[in-house]
This record gives structure tokens, C-alpha cells and sequence, in this order.
């Protein structure tokens, strides 16, 4: 291939992955592009594939060799076919596909749907994971759930904590451009978990822009530079910009897409959010990107576990 990632139209998708088989090569020439090695041997030539599984028998070695093997594609019941109409569907919804909708495009059931999504959306975290921020950073806390008796809402309330990281580029016309973002809920606010999180997702030495609360000065004491802004609470949009605009668009997929969010799955939901922001300027392109993430190598029984029950054809 020329190009890593094609940019595919609905009616070039139903074109050209159209079959269980193109499907499949697809996915062979997404995952090697270079042809896929017997993972035995490495020899490179194998027998036709075997009619009702998903494997191909090693010239050399007689190994049986599955396309599939160490990704979320693996073990499952739906067909490869169904899994490709599926990202598509994702790929190119970036309100956020339901499982509900998705059941009723795939004519499976609910719980398979909701399970393919989450084994997407474990994807997704993952290649979210690989990218660090980097220059200037913003950071503040936001919260979500149904507020306390009373109404109050934000900091001392029952409703969880997510802790929001925006990357921006300061232009040499004097203005700031957002680059990328980082979400991450807490289970208290306190300075170990925000440090824990700026080192995992934020190179050292940025610049961390953040209010007057007293969580973030730690963060000097661990190789990033802090900027810090105390200011009334209803000002802080204006010290933070840019994570205040990226927080009103996650309230709004939180409320317009899910109408709220299940909140043991929260995690799962922002990880989804975060990476479709993130490649927000390729979104012709979210297909292949959306594969290729899907196919990086598990760990074994790191990814969610499907209740085969749940599965159908
Ligand atoms: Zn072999």
C-alpha cells in the first residue's frame, strides 16, 4: 500500500468490503503489509484457507495460522464482515454510536452490540495510551453524574471526578491553537493521582496551565513546569480556555449522545470521546485508523471478555 489510511465514502465501503473474504484480506494486508508470517516459523507461504475457520495451514511447518489471533477480533462469533460494518458505523458517527442503534444495523442483539463496542472502545484507550502531550498543557477537573441532594455540583459532591488535560500551541500571530486532549475519571481529587496521570500522559517539562487549586503544585516537584492561575470559580474559563471549550463538548456528547452515562462505564465512554477528538481532522480516514487500532496484539485476557452467550452470527 502507497497510503497507511484511505479516506472511504459509504458507498466505497459497501464497494469494496463487501465479503467475509475481502474482508479478511483486508485485514491481512492492513496487519502485514509486507505479507502475513507463520507465527511458528516465520515462513511466508501457506496453504489455501480452510473453509470453515479462520486459519491458514503453514507450508513449512503445518502450523494453523488465524489472521485474527491476539486481536479483539478473536474468539468471537460475529463475522469479520459484521465487525468491518461495525467500525464503519463507529468510525463515522462522532456523536457516538448506541448500542442499541448498532444492534439494529448488524441484526444482532443488544448485548453483542454493547460488547463490540466496548471491545472497540478498549481499542481505542489503548492507542490513546501510546501518545503522550507534549508543550502546553491545560489541565482541570470536571465532574459528571447526577449531582447531589440539594443540586450541588462540582468539587465536595457524590458525582465523579474526571480529570481533563488539553494540549494547545501558542501561534505566532499572538493566539493559541488546541492541539490534543487526555480524560481520566478519579476517585478523589488529590495531588498523587494528578501526578500519577501527568507522568504517565504528559512529557516532562511541559508547561501545565491549571487554577489556583492546591492538587496541582506538586506537579513542579516532578519535572513539569506549572503555571499557575488562581482565580474565582467563574472566571477559571478564562485562565482555561481551552479545556473549558473541550469540557462543554464533552457535556454535550455526555448528555446529547448518552443522555447521561452509565457511570461504571465512564472510563470506557471518554476514552471513546478523547480519541475521536484527537484524530478530529482525519475523519475520512477514522475506518482504517479505527482497524489498524483494533488490531494491535493483546495481551491474553487483557482485552474484555465476551460472554459467548451473548454472541450470534
Ligand atoms: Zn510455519
Amino acid at each position: 500500500m502507497s497510503k497507511k489510511y484511505h479516506a472511504r465514502s459509504l458507498m466505497d465501503f459497501l464497494g469494496e468490503l463487501s465479503t467475509e473474504a475481502v474482508c479478511e484480506q483486508y485485514l491481512m494486508q492492513m496487519r502485514w503489509p509486507d505479507g502475513m508470517p507463520c507465527l511458528q516459523c516465520g515462513s511466508k507461504e501457506f496453504y489455501p484457507r480452510l473453509k470453515h475457520r479462520r486459519a491458514y495451514k503453514c507450508k513449512a511447518c503445518g502450523f494453523f495460522n488465524r489472521p485474527t489471533a491476539g486481536t479483539i477480533f478473536h474468539k468471537t462469533l460475529t463475522s469479520l464482515h459484521q465487525w468491518f460494518v461495525a467500525l464503519f458505523l463507529i468510525a463515522n458517527d462522532k456523536r457516538g454510536l448506541s448500542a442499541l442503534t448498532l444492534s439494529k444495523h448488524l441484526g444482532v442483539s443488544y448485548q453483542t452490540a454493547w460488547a463490540m463496542l466496548q471491545r472497540v472502545r478498549h481499542a481505542m484507550a489503548k492507542r490513546n495510551d501510546q501518545y503522550q502531550l507534549i508543550g502546553y498543557v491545560e489541565m482541570d477537573e470536571m465532574y459528571i453524574g447526577a449531582p447531589t441532594e440539594g443540586k450541588k455540583r462540582g468539587r465536595g459532591t457524590e458525582q465523579t471526578p474526571v480529570l481533563v488535560a488539553v494540549s494547545f500551541v501558542p501561534g505566532s500571530d499572538g493566539k493559541e491553537y488546541i492541539g490534543f486532549a487526555k480524560l481520566k475519571t478519579l476517585t478523589v481529587v488529590k495531588a498523587t493521582p494528578i501526578v500519577n496521570f501527568a507522568k504517565r500522559h504528559v512529557q516532562k517539562d511541559t508547561v501545565i496551565r491549571t487554577d489556583g487549586l492546591s492538587v496541582y503544585p506538586p506537579l513542579e516537584r516532578h519535572g513539569f513546569v506549572h503555571d499557575r492561575n488562581p482565580v474565582k470559580k467563574r472566571k477559571a474559563h478564562l485562565v482555561l480556555p481551552h479545556v473549558h471549550t473541550y469540557i462543554s463538548n464533552l457535556r454535550s456528547f455526555v448528555m446529547g449522545t448518552h443522555h447521561g452515562l452509565d457511570e461504571t462505564h465512564l472510563q470506557q465512554y471518554l476514552d471513546e470521546f478523547c480519541y475521536r477528538f484527537n484524530r478530529r481532522r482525519c475523519e475520512e480516514e477514522m475506518f482504517d485508523r479505527l482497524l489498524l487500532a483494533c488490531l494491535e496484539k493483546e495481551e491474553t485476557g487483557k482485552y474484555p471478555i465476551l460472554n459467548t452467550q451473548c454472541i450470534i452470527a
